[in-house]
């Protein structure tokens, strides 16, 4: 499956590689058939050993998640996949579900065999309603094939596929909110403990996988833990699609290996910053994820150095900013994204998120005083590790970050009482 030095990309330019023909001429399904071979213990240590982590942001182990799925409890157990990709410049997912739907098929099918599941949902935001339509195209299609419903390729384990459509809340994202819409309530995170593995949809053991994450199991079946986890620096291994945006000559989703360097991503996949401008920021991993400066792009795109850099690898799609942006702005529109999704359950999140957006466009259109910087911070600060759900602190952290990394420029707009940049080249 490697005709384009792909892996979960192999057959995504081809014509028709939505569907079923095409994807079993590609070897599709036949990890299937070899996890359908194996105990549900074996799948899960080969998920374990191959070190995939969460695509979805929090970088989770896989394999761990699953083996927290209890054995001894007879309720019935749920796979949900969390197709609801909302974060401001991940669009990764997105490709997935309209170019290569089996593969995400395969991989929770595989994935629910793994944890006992016997019934499947893929939760896909709203929005995507023409991915949605892909996706439904191709559950109906691999049930036709005997891949999809009872008694899949004859080895008697059953698994219902259902798609479960969205309404276009960002917090839905969020596994338990995501769980609650399922079943029919506001889409509002739950507090933890109980977590979902033992607790999840309906009272039952759930668990929640990001698309990717699951398209990459049919591989680590079909290839080997081994091969799996000898791509990409330790602890952080495997392919990954990264989702390139901005201020780019090429915007786009490639694959590449994990750990590969931003500024290769960005220079040679995306084709440089258009006329050569200098970087001046970027946001590796989507809209929560601190900034970097431009001088600090030459870093392993990989969870564990990321967040040693004090920013996060998120969803590995990086939002490139050029020198004509404005980090003021910048920072006032992804404040102004998360005060609209929050939920509002939490006082520091519904009101901090509030705060954030005034005190941050009042410093951008020229009224901001240099105490507003320390309460802005202080506001960060009283927002992280207080709230029922990691929204508050994907919140509080780029604020802070765009606050921290850019203070000279925060301090220009206040002393000069107008944004030195006319507002940038963001709107
Ligand atoms: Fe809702 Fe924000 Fe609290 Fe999460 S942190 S539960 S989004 S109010």
């Amino acid at each position: 499956m490697e005709s384009n030095g792909h892996v979960l990309m192999a057959t995504t330019g081809l014509p028709g590689s939505h569907t079923l023909a095409v994807y079993r001429k590609h070897g599709g399904y036949e990890a299937l058939a070899i996890a359908l071979s194996k105990t549900p213990d074996e799948i899960i240590d080969t998920v374990k050993r191959s070190g995939l982590r969460g695509r979805g942001g929090a970088g989770f182990p896989t394999g761990t998640k699953w083996g927290f799925v209890p054995k001894s409890n007879d309720k019935p157990k749920y796979l949900c996949v969390n197709a609801d990709e909302s974060e401001p410049g991940a669009f990764k997912d997105r490709l997935l579900l309209a170019k290569d739907p089996h593969q995400v098929i395969e991989g929770t099918l595989i994935g629910a065999f793994a944890i006992g599941a016997r019934r499947a949902y893929i939760y896909i935001r709203g929005e995507f309603a023409h991915e949605a339509s892909i996706v439904q195209a191709a559950i109906d299609e691999a049930r036709a094939a005997g891949l999809v419903g009872k008694n899949i390729l004859k080895s008697g384990f059953e698994c219902e596929v259902v798609i479960y459509l969205g309404a276009g809340a960002y917090i839905c994202g969020e596994e338990t909110a995501l769980i609650e819409s399922i079943e029919g309530q506001r889409g509002e995170p739950r507090l933890k403990p109980p977590f979902p593995a033992v607790v999840g949809l309906f009272g039952c053991p759930t668990v929640v996988n990001n698309v990717e994450t699951l398209a990459c199991v049919p591989h680590i079946m079909k290839r080997g833990w081994e091969w799996f986890a000898g791509i990409g620096p330790e602890r952080n291994t495997g392919p990954k699609l990264y989702g390139l945006s901005g201020h780019v000559n090429r915007p786009g989703v490639y694959e590449a290996p994990m750990g590969i360097s931003l500024r290769t991503l960005i220079d040679e996949y995306g084709g440089g910053v258009p006329g050569g401008r200098p970087v001046k920021g970027v946001i590796p991993g989507g809209a929560s994820c601190p900034v970097l400066r431009g001088d600090e792009i030459d870093i392993s795109m990989d969870f564990d150095s990321l967040t040693r850099a004090g920013s996060l690898f998120g969803t590995g799609t990086p939002v490139v900013m050029d020198d004509t942006t404005c980090m003021v702005r910048a920072a006032w529109i992804t404040a102004r994204f998360f005060a609209h999704e929050s939920c509002g359950q939490c006082t520091p999140c519904r009101e901090g998120c509030g705060w954030m957006q005034r005190i941050l466009w009042k410093i951008e259109t020229g009224r901001g005083e240099e105490r507003d910087l320390d309460i802005l911070l202080s506001v960060t600060d009283q927002i992280e590790g207080n709230t029922i759900c990691a929204l508050g602190d994907a919140a509080a952290w780029p604020t802070r970050g765009f606050a921290k990394k850019f203070r000279d420029e925060f301090l220009q707009h206040i002393r000069e009482k107008r944004c030195p940049l006319g507002g940038g080249s963001l709107h």
